[in-house]
């Protein structure tokens, strides 16, 4: 990847159940850097999409009485309608269903293949049904998995392997010598922990008559795929792996957001996947924090304090929303949701702030028939807005979202001190000093209103356009008056 090309992706969700809050956040994180981006000049490419293979899309299609096909695009079309609501605009909505993933999967399992690290091996253990998964005695509670309260069964099965363990020193090495590989830096130090501790090779296929919803695995007409080796290569398959090499390159290596409890699987397997198949490991991955319920504890069906994202843009609307997920909690770490926090931050930094200058300088301009012109704006003036918004790039370029967002809070809580300060519509004040004071703050907007287009796109749009045609709008209506 060159320097004007960006590529960031998601994780694709597992399409057995409606988009959550984590899903709605990191989407949003990835469009709001994506869209910077863009702004900025880059070339971006933006995948998301959805995971569709496993035991449980076949059960769930059963159980409704269709076909495993006709399941998963049921489900896929919601993720895809909800990207749609919340704004995301994705350079490609990959399914791993899709046709050019499914023969990218199989050539990149070839290529470790080839290279020595899959390897078939009779495996004997503790398997639990729900999970599809072999436990060990560690991860059972009371001889139970806790996940499904019930005792897994002595299975055995014939698997293929991928060496994980072969590639300890190698991604050791990745860690240590890119502390910016992981951010924040506590998921860095806990990979590095896990990592030096041993790696174990893990199992990459099932059984057919097991698993009948999956990739197959190439020349053993008996075995498909199990998760890895399907689901992380979507984000090589989106840019053109095994069918277009140089759009591959053009693109590769890619900025992965995922979620604390993905670390593990984007930054260690999937990263040993890549060296394994002769693949540059990816750029960087942001692990974004958890959304915890509002007392700070985890949100979860049992304890029926789960808050819907499609709720709250029922309540609140799209931006509202976007807003606060992105300028309200932090970037990397967990942060509780409050409904009060919502409404508060959005008064406060957009009514209040943003939308109340907008809406004093353009009742001022238009009474002074005031002509914009940035090449007048004050020195000093200018000096103080250029510091918040390149404190703001900075900022977005190290992905610090909420850190960058709150330089524009600064910035047009700033420009609110200013034009009160400089009470352009004091009658003692001349027409001079008067053009002054609404020349800077029409800068201070343009710049405000750049810096939140990839946030909250529709309201920066309309700013503009009252800012040009100098009609007072309502940008920010009060959140109890929503229909
Ligand atoms: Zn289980």
């Amino acid at each position: 990847m060159s320097s004007d090309k960006f590529y960031i992706t998601t994780t694709l969700p597992y399409v057995n159940g409606l988009p959550h809050l984590g899903h709605t956040l990191e989407f949003v994180q990835a469009d709001v850097i994506a869209r910077f981006m863009k702004q900025s000049g880059k070339e971006v490419f933006f995948n998301t999409g959805t995971d569709e293979h496993g035991l449980k899309m076949y059960e769930k299609a059963q159980e409704e009485g269709i076909s495993t096909q006709e399941y998963v695009d049921k489900n896929a079309a919601k993720f895809i309608e909800f990207c749609d609501v919340l704004n995301i605009k994705y350079t490609r909505f990959i399914r791993t269903t899709d046709e050019d993933h499914i023969k990218a999967a199989q050539k990149f399992w070839e290529a470790s293949l080839k290279n020595g690290d899959i390897y078939k091996k009779q495996y004997e253990g503790l398997y639990c049904v729900g999970c599809e998964e072999f436990k060990t005695e560690k991860d059972l509670v009371d001889g139970k998995c806790p996940n499904h309260n019930r005792e897994p069964i002595k299975h055995s099965e014939e698997n293929y392997f991928f060496k994980f363990s072969k590639f300890q020193d190698a991604l050791l090495k990745i860690y240590k010598e890119n502390s910016e590989f992981i951010k924040p830096s506590s998921k860095l130090k806990e990979m590095i922990s896990f990592v030096s501790g041993g790696l174990e090779d893990f199992s990459i296929s099932r059984r057919k008559e097991n698993l009948p919803w999956g990739i197959p695995v190439p020349n053993d007409s008996e075995q498909v795929m199990y998760v890895w080796f399907d689901a992380l290569v979507n984000y090589v398959t989106t840019v053109g792996y095994g069918e277009n090499e140089e759009e591959f390159k053009k693109w590769w290596p890619v900025v992965q957001l995922c979620g604390p409890d993905n670390t593990r699987f984007q930054s260690a397997m999937w990263q040993a996947m890549l060296m394994s198949a002769g693949i540059e490991p990816s750029k960087q991955i942001l692990v974004h924090g958890m959304i915890l319920a509002e007392d700070g504890t985890k949100m979860s069906k049992s304890l029926g304090n789960v808050i819907s994202p499609f709720d709250l843009i029922e309540k609140y609307g799209v931006e509202p929303l976007r807003y606060y997920l992105v300028a309200g909690l932090p970037t990397y770490s967990d942060g509780a949701f409050s409904y009060e926090q919502l409404e508060a931050k959005y008064k406060a930094d957009l009514q209040n702030n943003f939308g109340n200058l907008l809406n004093r300088l353009i009742t001022l301009a238009k009474k002074n028939s005031t002509k914009f012109d940035n090449k007048e704006v004050t020195i000093g003036f200018r000096a103080t807005v250029d510091t918040h918004t390149i404190e703001f790039k900075t900022q977005m370029f190290e992905f610090n979202l909420y850190e960058a967002f709150e330089q524009i809070i600064k910035l047009t809580d700033f420009g609110n001190k200013y034009i009160t300060e400089q009470e352009p519509w004091n009658k003692t004040k001349s027409p001079e000093e008067v053009y002054e004071t609404l020349n800077n703050l029409n800068y201070l907007l343009e710049r405000a209103i750049d810096a939140y287009k990839p946030l909250i796109q529709d309201a920066c749009t309309r700013a503009e356009d009252a800012l040009t045609k100098l009609e007072n709008i309502i940008l920010f209506p009060n959140l109890e008056d929503k229909e």
